[in-house]
C-alpha cells in the first residue's frame, strides 16, 4: 500500500490515496453533472470495489471509500468506461473545475466550463491542490468554495477573472473567459507560482492585463435542501451516501456543499436531508473510530445525538487533527484516549471547557437522558 500513502497532494482515479478504510478514489464528474447512467454505474462500481460509501467534497467531487488495492485497476477501468474519469492521467490531473452547480445548458457556467475544458491540453502543469472557479450565474454562489482563479459575475453584470487572495479583477469578454484562465495559469508558472503551491501564497504581482479593479457582484442565495428549479436538492448528513442509495436515481448534481441537486425528480431519499431546518446540516464529524486508526471514539452516532441540542456549529472529531472542519465551531467534542473532551468557539484540541467525560456525562451536560 506504500505506493498510494503520498500526503499532501488532491488524490484523483489515477492516484489514489490511503486512508484506513483502503483506498480514496476521486471522481470528478464533468461539469460536476452525473447522468442517470454513471449514477447507476458509479453506485454499482462503489459497491463491488469499495464499501459502498461516497464523499462529497468541499470542490464537488466524489470520493469512493475502502477501496482494495488489487481491485484499484478493475475500478479505474469502469470509471474511464463511464466517462467519469479521463483516460489520459495528465488529462485528468489538469480537470480541477468547480462550477456553479445551478448552471444551464447555454449559459456563462456552462459555455465557460466547456470552453476551458476543450484547452485542458493547452493548460500548464499546476500544483495539484489547485483549482479553477466558474461562477458565471447571475450571481456568485460560490465565493467560500475553493479555488485559485475564477471567473465569476461582475458587480456591472459582465464577467470579471479573480485570482485567489484578491478582493477585485479583471473585466473578462464572453468569449475569452476559458483563454483568460489559461494564460493566467501560465502567469502562475512562469512567475514561480509552483514553489508557492498555491494562488493565495504566491507573492508575485499580477500581470497588468490581470490586475483590474472590477469587483464581483454581490453573492446570491446558496442551494438548500428541498424544492429547486431543476428538481430537488438533499442534504448528505456528514457529506457522505451510501451507494446503494443512489443507484437508480436520476442525474444528479454534486454542490460543494454537501448537498446533492437531483435533477427533474421532486422525492426524497431515505437517510437524506430534506429540511433545511435539520440540525445535521450544521453537525460536521470525521469518520471516527473503527474507521480511522487515529480514532479512539465512534464520532457519527454522538453527532446525531448531540446535533439537536446544539446551538450553531457542533463538531465531533475522533482526534485532536480535526479533519471534517478546517475552522472552529461553536461546540466541539474531541475524543482522546477513549474519553470525551468538550471546547466551545474552538477546533478539535483546543483546551477544553470540560475534559475526560464519557458518553454518559457529556450528554448530561447538554441535559440528553
Ligand atoms: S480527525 Fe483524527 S480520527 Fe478523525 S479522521 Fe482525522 S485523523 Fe482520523
Amino acid at each position: 500500500m506504500s505506493g498510494f500513502a503520498v500526503r499532501g497532494w488532491c488524490p484523483d482515479a489515477w492516484r489514489p490515496m490511503a486512508a484506513g478504510d483502503g483506498l480514496l478514489v476521486r471522481v470528478k464528474p464533468v461539469l460536476g453533472r452525473l447522468t442517470q447512467a454513471q449514477v447507476r454505474g458509479l453506485s454499482a462500481a462503489a459497491l463491488a470495489h469499495g464499501n459502498g460509501w461516497i464523499d462529497c467534497t468541499s470542490r464537488a467531487n466524489l470520493q469512493l471509500r475502502g477501496v482494495a488495492e488489487a481491485t484499484w485497476p478493475a475500478l479505474l477501468e469502469q470509471l474511464v468506461a463511464l466517462g467519469l474519469v479521463d483516460p489520459d492521467p495528465a488529462r485528468e490531473a489538469r480537470r480541477t473545475l468547480l462550477v456553479a452547480p445551478d448552471w444551464r445548458a447555454g449559459d456563462d457556467s456552462h459555455r465557460i466550463a466547456t470552453d476551458l475544458l476543450a484547452q485542458l491540453g493547452a493548460l500548464p502543469a499546476l500544483p495539484s491542490k489547485m483549482g479553477f472557479v466558474i461562477d458565471a450565474g447571475s450571481a456568485p454562489v460560490l465565493a467560500d468554495a475553493p479555488g485559485d482563479f475564477r471567473v465569476e459575475r461582475a458587480a456591472d453584470g459582465g464577467l470579471l477573472l479573480r485570482a485567489a487572495g484578491r478582493q477585485r479583477g479583471v473585466v473578462v469578454a464572453p468569449g475569452q473567459a476559458a483563454e483568460a484562465l489559461v494564460r493566467i495559469a501560465h502567469w502562475f508558472v512562469e512567475s514561480g507560482g509552483s514553489a508557492a503551491g498555491r494562488m493565495a501564497r504566491h507573492a508575485a504581482p499580477l500581470p497588468g492585463w490581470a490586475a483590474g479593479d472590477a469587483m464581483p457582484a454581490a453573492g446570491g442565495p446558496r442551494l438548500a435542501p428541498g424544492r429547486h428549479a431543476l428538481g430537488r436538492v438533499l442534504g448528505l448528513p456528514f457529506g457522505q451516501v451510501h451507494a446503494a442509495l443512489l443507484s437508480d436515481k436520476a442525474a444528479i448534481r454534486v454542490t460543494p456543499w454537501r448537498l446533492l441537486l437531483t435533477e427533474g425528480v421532486d422525492g426524497t431519499l431515505p437517510g437524506l436531508i430534506d429540511d433545511p431546518a435539520d440540525p445535521l446540516l450544521r453537525a460536521d464529524a470525521c469518520a471516527g473510530a473503527p474507521a480511522c486508526p487515529q480514532a479512539s471514539i465512534a464520532t457519527r452516532d454522538l453527532a446525531r445525538q448531540l446535533a439537536p441540542h446544539v446551538v450553531g456549529r457542533l463538531h465531533v472529531s475522533g482526534c485532536a487533527k480535526g479533519c471534517a472542519r478546517a475552522d472552529s465551531a461553536d461546540v466541539v467534542v474531541t475524543g482522546r484516549d477513549g474519553l470525551l473532551d468538550l471546547a466551545f468557539h474552538a477546533r478539535p484540541g483546543a483546551q477544553p471547557a470540560h475534559a475526560g467525560l464519557n458518553p454518559a456525562g457529556l450528554r448530561a451536560l447538554f441535559g440528553i437522558d
